[in-house]
């Protein structure tokens, strides 16, 4: 029997440890934290009762994921849950621009702009199944949608300003933005409209889905299937050099190319090992959550029903924010995402005290305290927020990075998305997941096609392993 070695959990590695599992392999997972599922677990972060997810959220990923999809996560546990509205975008004058699964009912909410979201994303969003299946894969493939692969790209290819000029409202152009933004990467440069329109896309076909109990359940059932397939999993275990493994004939490293090097040490041919020295990380996160009284007062409407929320003001604004941490400057008023998950899923809820994540975007390596930044982003368009606050947990830049050893910096979506490295990562290959040495594969975030919980990074790296086995 063949045997594999997969080193860290996350949605990524169990995902590849699965796949490998199921081709009849021998797997044994081996996580550095004292629990698995790396950027995908739940926990009591304020009070008792109270249920917040660590990292991420919510899975239009997830349940749009070709991958996970073919594994029946729902008999394993996973219950998806979709919210009201499925994003909001509130803008200081009570407005806000409004994502619901329904194409015409966005639409129809978009007022002048309505026609003009309704003729760009009616086309994607029917056709995203196809798409996803040439997207979510390393770029240099026979496409196996050549058409509306050739109707996304030119699109994909321009910058998210450029493409929200077909849009007037502030309405519609920060509703967009926002959704671009998850891009991490400044919005005026060329290919940054491509995650904007995966993201509202992937909206109307399947939702901003979100797991009942918490993103940990995602991983609780990768971990199920696993054991089903007599694969095995140990914690707190760091893999610091390849030396230390046991032999295996296949070894998935589910870690950021700059650990690839050291576990690597001179295994790796030069070339890679420049190539991985070469990888550029993404600015930071900076992760606060709230156990709030009643939930969030928002000033509009909508927003008490949505699932999530950008609140980053108007798109220009946006494009400034996105810029200045960029370059590395802290803005007074960061882009901030939220999360009301208890709206869908009330489990997560002690009585009438309510989960709320959020999430700061500031600079790589932010040295500084952006907590009283996240609460006032949030009280710009809720005010009284700060009275209903009952408790509150902090995870700053440097304990994002001792949290998972994954977040350079605080980088948290392992890899900046510069318009290379969106398209060719972590290095510029026909297989982005060999490393050059015998056996070992790279499948984290770092590789295509990139960050989110879909595990198409691992399953694409166990597949290039078993065609060469
Ligand atoms: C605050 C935040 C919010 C997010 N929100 C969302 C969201 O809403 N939706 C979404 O789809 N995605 C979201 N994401 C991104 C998503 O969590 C990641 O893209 C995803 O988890 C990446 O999976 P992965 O398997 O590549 O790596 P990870 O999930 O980071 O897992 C890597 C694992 O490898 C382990 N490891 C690393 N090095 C070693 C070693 N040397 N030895 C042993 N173990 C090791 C780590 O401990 C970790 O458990 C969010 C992330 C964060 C942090």
């Amino acid at each position: 029997m063949s045997t594999a070695i997969v080193v860290g959990s996350g949605p990524n590695g169990l995902a590849a440890a699965v796949t490998l599992a199921k081709a009849g392999l021998s797997v044994t997972v081996l996580e550095a934290a004292d629990e698995i599922g790396g950027g995908t677990r739940t926990g009591e972060l304020t009070l008792p009762g109270v249920l917040h997810d660590h990292c991420s959220a919510v899975h239009p990923m997830g349940i749009g994921s070709p991958f996970l999809r073919s594994l029946d996560l729902e008999r394993y546990g996973v219950r998806w849950r979709w919210p009201e509205v499925d994003l909001a975008h509130p803008l200081d004058n009570g407005d806000a621009g409004v994502l619901v699964r329904s194409l015409e009912d966005t639409a129809a909410g978009l007022g002048p702009d309505g026609d003009a979201w309704r003729s760009l994303f009616g086309p994607l969003a029917e056709g995203f199944d196809d798409l996803a299946e040439d997207l979510l894969r390393p770029m240099l493939h026979v496409p196996k949608h050549p058409v509306r692969l050739a109707r996304f790209g030119p699109r994909a290819l321009r910058s998210a300003t450029s493409l929200a000029r077909r849009w007037r409202t502030d309405r519609a152009r920060a509703l967009y933005g926002g959704a671009a933004a998850h891009v991490y990467h400044p919005l005026t440069r060329p290919a940054m409209a491509s995650l904007g329109l995966m993201m509202v896309a992937i909206a109307h076909r399947h939702g901003w889905a979100i797991p009942e109990g918490g993103s940990a359940t995602i991983t609780g059932a990768l971990a199920a299937i696993l054991a089903e397939h007599g694969g095995t999993i140990e914690t707190g275990v760091r893999v610091r050099s390849v030396d230390e493994l046991p032999p295996a004939d296949v070894v998935m490293l589910d870690v950021t190319p700059g650990a690839a090097v050291d576990i690597l040490g001179d295994r790796l041919p030069a070339r890679v090992r420049r190539a991985y020295r070469r990888f550029r990380h993404a600015p930071a996160a900076y992760k606060v959550d709230l156990a709030v009284h009643d939930g969030v007062p928002w000033r509009n409407e909508a927003c008490r029903r949505a699932g999530s929320l950008h609140l980053g003001g108007t798109l220009e604004e946006m494009v400034q924010t996105e810029r200045d941490i960029h370059y590395g400057r802290m803005p007074e008023r960061p882009f901030v995402l939220v999360a009301q998950q208890y709206l869908a899923d009330p489990s997560r809820s002690a009585g009438d005290v309510h989960p709320i994540w959020a999430y700061a975007h500031v600079p790589h390596g932010y040295t500084g305290d952006a907590t009283e930044a996240v609460i006032r982003q949030i009280e710009r368009f809720a005010p009284g927020v700060r009275e209903r606050i009952a408790e509150m947990s902090v995870r700053s830049v440097s304990r994002m990075a001792a949290y998972n050893l994954n977040y350079v910096g605080g980088d948290i979506i392992t890899g900046a998305n510069t318009p290379v490295q969106l398209v060719m990562r972590p290095r510029i290959a026909v297989d982005p997941y060999r490393t050059g040495v015998k056996g070992v594969y790279l499948c984290s975030a770092a590789t295509p096609p990139g960050a989110g919980v879909h595990g198409m990074g691992g399953y694409n790296a166990a597949t290039s392993a078993l065609r060469a086995l």
